[in-house]
């Protein structure tokens, strides 16, 4: 089998393999890398997951990308390990479900991705025989996805740092009850004060000798996991390739992306419904061919949604033969037709996603948090306006835990707390604090990880 080659939306770095996809992140060009050819799934090979767990159903699919790099049980082993956590499919009415990306750690879709890069980042390093040091600045969300998937990870230290004046309880907790190779330092400051000692250090040539990197959201160890819920709730629910439709809560469109990769590599997706709050520039996009980030973006109660600039949207936009840059510029027109044929997208504001959540809990005991909720929304309208019937799975990608204030005022129940949740409370904190001071972070760093 052929060796999978990754290139740069930008096309002006060089064609890269998986591994250094995934140790750079971002092309050096600034553009995203793209897989050069996409591997396919036969409709018996996808027929044959029937019958699998997640994390069979995930050696086969990424197995197509790590066929030079890893032996299917090294890889099958990864796996099981990251996916030691349900997948729940609801069922709520006639062909309709709801597959909940909630039962990880630290209980979004999140864990998914970092969990997995996490395992591929640990594996490749042992061959290098080198210290990874995963530095990252967090208002909450990301920093503990990430502490928690690299937590005892071999040759791989985590740093998060974050503002302790901003972060919830609950949040902190998630990063502080670690320890082993995650640090966490708390910095007297706001979360842009962290995120600026952060990029400075990534700049800071006294640094070099520690192997810095940020495990961000575009990286293709993030993007390639997130294909595989996909082919798991098909395996699940579909058959004899019947056409599915997904709707998908969207804020960096990295889950969306996979949902297109997912399309490519043979699944039958008969249309995305692509759902963001009210930062509706794409689905602007899409009616108008307009492209406008949102600056500053709009804040709404489906928080990790608030994105007025989707770094992966120049994925979509290049897997339709277009280019759009690194700012946001569109130099090369998408074929916008087929865009449109393969996606329906649609903005659903706050006061909506209330509602939602109110009646999908009225109607059906099924219980939403802001995130999914303007998924489930979505989908209802395409539904209606559409007039299309068929397997239809909405993904909810947030406990509702995670937002108890919300759902107590509008159902008058405390959602129930997760167990990865509930342990949080008698664990032993610890952090470190630190002034907005780059002479003692730089400090720290080499104090820590200089070898
Ligand atoms: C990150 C996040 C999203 C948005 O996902 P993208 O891949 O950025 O589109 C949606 N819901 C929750 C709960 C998230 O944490």
């Amino acid at each position: 089998m052929q060796k999978i080659l990754f290139y740069s939306t930008n096309r002006k770095a060089p064609e890269v393999d998986l591994i250094n996809a995934l140790f750079t992140g971002q092309a050096p060009d600034r553009g995203l890398y793209m897989p050069k050819t996409i591997p396919m799934l036969s409709q018996e090979e996808i027929a044959a997951l029937a019958d699998k767990t997640y994390a069979q159903v995930a050696a086969v699919v990424l197995g197509k990308y790590t066929l030079n790099s890893l032996s299917p049980d090294t890889l099958l082993k990864l796996c099981e390990e990251a996916y030691d956590y349900p997948v729940p499919l609801e069922h709520v009415q006639a062909k309709t479900y709801l597959m909940r990306l909630d039962q990880g750690p630290t209980a979004s879709f999140k864990d998914f991705a970092a969990r997995m890069m996490a395992r591929l980042f640990g594996t490749f390093l042992k061959k290098e025989k080198r210290q990874l040091v995963i530095l990252t600045a967090t208002s909450g969300d990301t920093g503990s996805a990430i502490a928690n998937a690299f937590y005892a990870i071999p040759n791989i230290k985590v740093m998060v740092l974050f503002p302790p004046s901003e972060v919830s309880n609950r949040q902190r907790k998630q990063m502080t009850t670690l320890g082993k190779n995650v640090t966490i330092v708390g910095i007297d400051g706001k979360f842009d004060d962290c995120q600026a000692l952060v990029k400075k250090a990534f700049t800071d040539n006294t640094l070099k000798e520690i192997w810095l990197t940020s495990a961000n959201s575009i990286n293709m160890g993030r993007l390639l996991p997130q294909t595989v819920y996909y082919f798991y709730a098909y395996s699940q629910l579909g058959k004899d390739n019947e056409p599915v439709y997904f709707s998908i809560p969207s804020g960096n469109f990295g889950n969306m992306m996979g949902a297109l990769l997912a399309k490519r590599m043979g699944l039958p997706i008969e249309r995305l419904i692509i759902v963001t709050n009210a930062n509706n520039e794409v689905p602007v996009y899409f009616k108008t061919r307009s492209y406008q980030k949102i600056v500053p973006s709009r804040v709404c109660i489906s928080n990790a949604m608030n994105v007025g600039h989707p770094s992966n949207f120049a994925r979509v936009i290049d897997l339709y033969g277009g280019w759009m840059d690194e700012t946001g510029t569109i130099h090369q027109q998408p074929d916008i037709e087929h865009m449109r044929r393969d996606m329906w997208t649609i903005s659903i504001d706050d006061k909506e996603t209330r509602e939602t959540i109110r009646s999908a809990w009225g109607k059906y005991r099924l219980m939403l948090e802001p995130h999914g909720a303007t998924g489930w929304a979505g989908l209802q309208h395409f539904i209606r306006e559409t007039k299309t019937d068929g397997l239809m799975v909405s993904v909810e990608t947030a406990h509702p835990a995670k937002f108890p204030e919300e759902i107590e005022q509008l159902l008058s129940i405390t959602p129930p707390v997760p167990k990865s949740m509930i342990r949080l409370e008698e664990m032993k904190e610890s952090y470190l604090q630190l002034p907005i001071d780059y002479q003692r972070f730089h400090h720290l760093l080499l104090e820590k990880y200089r070898r």
